[in-house]
Parts: C-alpha cells; structure tokens; sequence
C-alpha cells in the first residue's frame, strides 16, 4: 500500500491506543482500506474516495501470520473507513479463525444489514463509532456529508441492536453546540456504549489545517465536561481517583447511570459510572470501560 504521511517533520506521533495489552501479548492497528466515503474536516490520514484495499491473500497470508509471530490478541481495523474493503468481513472472520479479538472504527455509514448480522454471528467482534455532534448540521458538515448524521445514528442503533456496539468516539468541534454533547452521550448510554471517548482535534492530516478553525478549546472542552458527566461515585479507601475536580461541580446526570470522565493520555474518556460502595475496587472507575483501543478517525 501507498503511505501517507500523517504527521509533519518535527512533530511526535500520536499513540493510537489508550489502554495496553495484557502481559506477554500486543495490539495491533490495521489499515486495511486507504478510502474512504466521507471527508472530514479533520480527518488524521487525509483519506478521500481514492486509494488501495489491502489485499484479502496479503491479509491471510502475510498479515495474519506475522501479527501471530508478535504475539498479537487484539486487533483493530480502520483506514480509510475499514467496511468498505470489499472483503471487510471476510477480514474479521480471518483474524477471529486466527484467536484474535477484532475491533473497528467506522463511520456508520456504508454498513449493512447484512454485514452487521454478519459480524454478529462470528462473535468476539466490537464497533466504536464517530459521532462528533447530534445534529446534521454539525457532525455531518464535519464530515462532508449533511445526510452521513441520520444513516449513522440509525445504523449506531442497529450495531447495539446486534450487540456489537462498544463505544462512541467523538471529536468535540465549534460546530456542535454544547447541549449536543449531553444528547450525544444520552444516545450512548442508551445504546449501551461502555463509554464515549472525546478526542481533542489534532494537528494531523486535514486537521492541520481545519484545527484553528475547528476545534473546541480548553473552556469549550470544560463546558462539555460539566454538560456530560455526573459527580463520580464515593470512594471506598484506596480507590483510585477517576478525573479532575472539575467533574465533582457538577450534578448532571446525562444517563441511565451516570458518566465519569476517566482521562486518557490525547483525550478523555467518558465511562459509566461504577456503583458506589464497599464492593467497588482501587481503580475500578478506569476499568469501567472494557480495556480496549480506541484510536482517533473513522
Ligand atoms: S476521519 Fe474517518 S470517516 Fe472521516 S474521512 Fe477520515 S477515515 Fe473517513
């Protein structure tokens, strides 16, 4: 495959994943698509309609033996939109013959019935999908497409329907209004997402030239927390503090059960809150989501 380059002379590279792997194994990243059918305004990877498709008799015969060599469990796809590899399916399949967790960040929009059902029936397969506002006139003009917002938060439901759905990545931008984001992370809960991940808009790709404009701020990013989060759960001794102070002001509750930033290195991660009480465990707000990548795109 051709290589973009994502990131400029002088500037580290961004970690991709928020979590680690158990001991003794590795996660892995997979660009299995460099197209993709929208165009966002700060996609990472600059992806537009054209590119390559990593080819499925690579995958299976170069790729998948070589992430076994490395003692890869946990594998997440993504491009590009990964789903619209013409074999994106047969793909998961693949990883999951091979003992591999298989995750994916998409856009939902271009999958199918078919396709969801699919994935379903090969288990051990999970979804995290963009959504960076909850209206059309901010998450879809922030991704191109106006019309991209209703196909995805109806095929969102359909993934969770599928119980494929594990969380929802958003880019907090100046197109959303703030209230969007309580709505966003009502939508979250109510599909049973374990958690809503807020990525700050990076200096990457189109977001080079789009962030200045773009992205939410330190005081936007604030207003979203007090909007999101609901006051985190008494700690039992020896607990492990969930987040900043600044969560603790406010007495909203956006769910079913509440949300506590759980903070992540890059971005901040949105998680129910765990039940108070003696049975909670040190650290147990951070786990509260499943330890799982979570990159930025898509
Ligand atoms: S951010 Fe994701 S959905 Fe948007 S253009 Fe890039 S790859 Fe496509």
């Amino acid at each position: 495959m051709s290589a973009r380059n994502i990131t400029r002379t002088g500037q580290a590279s961004s970690c991709y994943f928020r979590t680690t792997a158990d001991g003794g194994t590795r996660k892995a990243l997979v660009q299995i698509d460099e197209r993709c059918n929208l165009h966002c305004a700060h996609c990472f990877v600059s992806a537009t309609r054209d590119g390559h498709s990593m080819p499925y008799d690579d995958i299976t015969s170069l790729l998948i033996p070589r992430l076994k060599a490395c003692r890869v469990e946990r594998v997440t796809l993504t491009g590009g939109e990964p789903t619209i590899h013409p074999r994106f399916t047969a793909i998961v399949q693949a990883l999951r013959s091979a003992g591999m967790q298989v995750g994916f960040c998409t856009n939902a929009t271009t999958l199918t019935e078919a396709q969801i059902s699919e994935l379903a029936g090969i288990g051990g397969v999970h979804a995290n999908v963009s959504l960076d506002g909850f209206r059309a006139e901010s998450h879809g003009r922030f991704r191109g497409d106006r019309g991209s917002f209703a196909v995805t938060v109806a095929t969102v439901r359909k993934l969770a329907a599928a119980g494929l759905l594990q969380g929802v990545l958003c880019t907090p931008n100046s197109l959303a209004e703030d209230e969007e984001y309580r709505e966003l992370c009502e939508f979250a809960a109510g599909n049973g997402a374990s958690y809503v991940l807020m990525n700050p808009l990076s200096s990457m790709g189109r977001g080079v030239k789009s962030r200045g404009k773009l992205s939410s701020g330190g005081e936007h990013m604030r207003r979203i927390r007090a909007l999101t989060c609901s006051p985190p759960a008494p700690r039992s001794p020896g607990m492990t503090p969930a987040s900043s102070s600044s969560v603790t002001s406010s007495p909203t509750r956006t769910s079913r059960r509440g949300w506590t930033p759980t903070g992540s290195p890059g971005g901040t991660r949105w998680a129910p809150t765990p039940p108070a009480g003696p049975a909670a465990s040190p650290g147990s707000a951070a786990r509260a989501a499943p330890q799982r990548s979570s990159p930025p795109g898509s």
